[in-house]
């Protein structure tokens, strides 16, 4: 009897990085939206069983069109890449950040009241404000604004995490109405 014996190394790591491709932004390498929603699923059962309540920003960058319009796409992607990782440092450790595309962006915040909620979101509103951002190649740095849309798990919500995300959402469109650069909270 022959016994063939090969190294399997090379498959189970071409695996785990095709798992890693489905799961994160190729771009930025938060999560992406389907990660983000599986993910968003397991943590509210958990709040369900806790009787904690969960939080969602949906953010957008203001005029980010202009961005790519004045110096390049490129620039645009570098910008994308340094915003989702402001978004990653300055949430809680057990919050997470998705890209939903394009230059919107989603937060799930954990054990979080209306008060923490909004309270993060101005934080990071704030940081966003102050900080300037690289651009990719020239030595160029430039300022940016985003706007901020607020909702926390409701008892109406059913601990669906569309619902609370569709407010969010309708938040984020009220920031952007009146003005940008600004966090709405809708209840
Ligand atoms: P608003 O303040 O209303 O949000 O305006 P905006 O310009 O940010 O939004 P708009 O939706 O008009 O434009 C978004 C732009 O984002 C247009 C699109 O070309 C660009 N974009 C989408 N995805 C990417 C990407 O992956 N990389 C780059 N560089 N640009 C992208
Ligand atoms: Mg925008
Ligand atoms: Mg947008």
């Amino acid at each position: 009897m022959v016994r063939i014996e090969r190294d399997i190394t090379p498959f189970k790591l071409y695996e785990e990085k095709l798992k890693k491709l489905a799961k994160y932004d190729f771009l930025t390498g938060v999560y992406n939206r389907r990660a983000f929603f599986q993910r968003a699923e397991s943590e509210l059962a958990r709040s369900k069983r806790l009787q904690e309540k969960v939080g969602i920003i949906v953010i957008d960058i203001d005029d980010f069109k202009k961005i790519n319009d004045n110096y390049g796409h490129e620039a645009g992607d570098k910008v994308l890449r340094e915003f989702a990782g402001v978004l990653k440092n300055m949430c809680r450790k057990y919050d997470f950040v998705a890209r939903f595309g394009g230059e919107e962006f989603v937060i799930f915040l954990s054990k979080v009241d209306e008060n923490m909620a909004v309270k993060i979101a101005e934080r990071i509103r704030e940081d966003v404000e102050k900080r300037m951002f690289h651009l990719s190649r020239k030595n160029i740095e430039i300022k940016l604004t985003a706007s901020f849309g607020v909702a926390v798990l409701e008892e109406e919500d059913n601990y669906s995490v569309e619902k609370i995300i569709q407010r969010a959402d309708e938040a984020l469109y009220r920031a952007k109405n009146s003005g940008k650069n600004k966090t709405v909270f809708l209840q």
